[in-house]
């Protein structure tokens, strides 16, 4: 019997290395749909800045991982059931059997519904094979829609325009990270990628794209039409809950784990993007990390409940780089700005007691190491 790991992304490869530490010579397998390739999806945002093809942005293959962690790992094997009852799962028609499962599922990049025959030339980027399947679309050409002004839509946009494409963005709010930055800020990183040659479309969604020529043409809610190579969508992701619900696990906005990562059943566990732990879907690097080496320790007999500290995000947009302690929807309280040079802003975010809930520093305050320390030791945690 063994700990069997859905899921080769940064939460499932993080969780085996912690675990393995723990447990020298427990049996490991690690099942994942896609080649098993070690790389860190944070750096997806950044290949054209940097030069980087998707092979080069793998750090190690799934045979390399596999000896590295003393692991069976299975690629290219779907998982399409789990019977939590019997404790086993289905992969590919064959039924393998767990002691504990660990689901580390990753989301789904949300689909807009979009009209039109052009929607092949229309990308998502989440994982190393997306992209390399978009860096070939891309090559040769000179032009990229980016929908969606989101962190994932700011950082393709600036990289890409790095790499010499021009951008144009489509955003339904009216400003740039409307969900983690408050107006202010938005203003600046968006005046930054206006001035690297971005082309905004405030305030209006992309209905359809169409073929036209070797190009697409995108229309606007607004009526308008705008033209461009490819296409590249970034309107957010869903975590994968349908395994898990399928499985009768529950789930809400993604598969709901307590503090122990322990879902609805028995030895079953929830990790990363896919998971809400004690409420929060938070799809970020941090908090996997964090999950990942409680877990390790709660699937080693040492019961760890997480607490999260406050885990800054940093947005990777180099032209006006960013960094957030977001505010969710249930805090109460407001934003201040403190201070603003140009597009240098430090600004906020307190109830009504003066405690200081998020902050958001753009441009050279986002790059001031003493000054994000400072707050991040004064900011309260998330899950304390
Ligand atoms: C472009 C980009 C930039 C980002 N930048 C940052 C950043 O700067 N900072 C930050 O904190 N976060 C960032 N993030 C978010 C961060 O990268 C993710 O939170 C994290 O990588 C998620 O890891 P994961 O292991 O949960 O999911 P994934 O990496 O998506 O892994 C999911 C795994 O599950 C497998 N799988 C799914 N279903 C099945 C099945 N049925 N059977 C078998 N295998 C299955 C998949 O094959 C895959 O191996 C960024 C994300 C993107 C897309």
């Amino acid at each position: 019997m063994a700990l069997v790991i859905i899921g080769t992304g940064l939460a499932g490869y993080n969780l085996a290395r912690e675990w393995r530490k723990l447990n020298p010579a427990g049996e490991l397998v690690i099942i994942t749909r896609d080649d098993g390739r070690n790389y860190s999806k944070p750096m997806l945002s950044t290949g054209y800045t940097k030069g980087k093809t998707a092979d080069a942005l793998a750090m190690q293959t799934a045979a390399q991982m596999a000896e590295q962690l003393k692991a069976d790992i299975r690629t290219s094997a779907s998982v399409s059931a789990i019977d939590a009852a019997a404790k086993t799962v289905t992969v590919d028609g064959d039924v393998l059997s767990y002691d504990k499962l660990v689901l580390a599922l990753g989301a789904d990049p949300f689909q807009p519904p979009l009209a039109g025959d052009g929607l092949a030339r229309v990308y998502t980027v989440n994982d190393l094979m997306d992209y390399a399947k978009f860096q070939q679309a891309a090559a040769g050409k000179k032009s990229v829609i980016v929908i969606g002004g989101g962190l994932i839509g700011c950082e393709y946009a600036n990289d890409l325009s790095n790499g010499g494409f021009s951008v144009q963005l489509i955003e339904p709010v009216g400003r740039v990270l409307p969900a983690l930055l408050p107006v202010v800020a938005s203003h600046a990183v968006g005046n930054a990628l206006a001035d690297l040659g971005v082309t905004f479309h405030f305030g209006v969604s992309v209905q359809a794209v169409y073929n036209e020529g070797d190009g697409v043409r995108a229309v606007l809610s607004d009526g308008k039409e705008i033209h461009g190579d490819i296409v590249l969508s970034a309107i957010g992701l869903r975590p994968r809950v349908a395994l898990a619900k399928e499985a009768g696990l529950m789930v809400n906005r993604g598969i709901v784990v307590d503090r122990l990562l322990a879902t609805s059943q028995p030895d079953i566990y929830a990790l990363g993007d896919c998971a809400e732990v004690d409420g929060l879907v938070l799809p970020y690097v941090l908090p996997l990390m964090a999950g990942a080496r409680a877990l390790a320790k709660t699937l080693s007999g040492q019961e760890s409940p997480i607490s999260y500290p406050v885990m800054p995000v940093q947005v990777k947009t180099p032209i006006c780089p960013v960094v957030v302690a977001p505010v969710f929807p249930n805090m109460q309280g407001e934003w201040h700005l403190e201070t603003q040079d140009g597009n240098n802003i430090k600004a906020l975010f307190k109830n009504g007691e003066g405690q200081l809930l998020g902050f958001a520093l753009t441009g050279s305050f986002a790059s001031d190491a003493a000054l994000k320390a400072e707050l991040g030791k004064l900011v309260l945690g998330w899950l304390v």
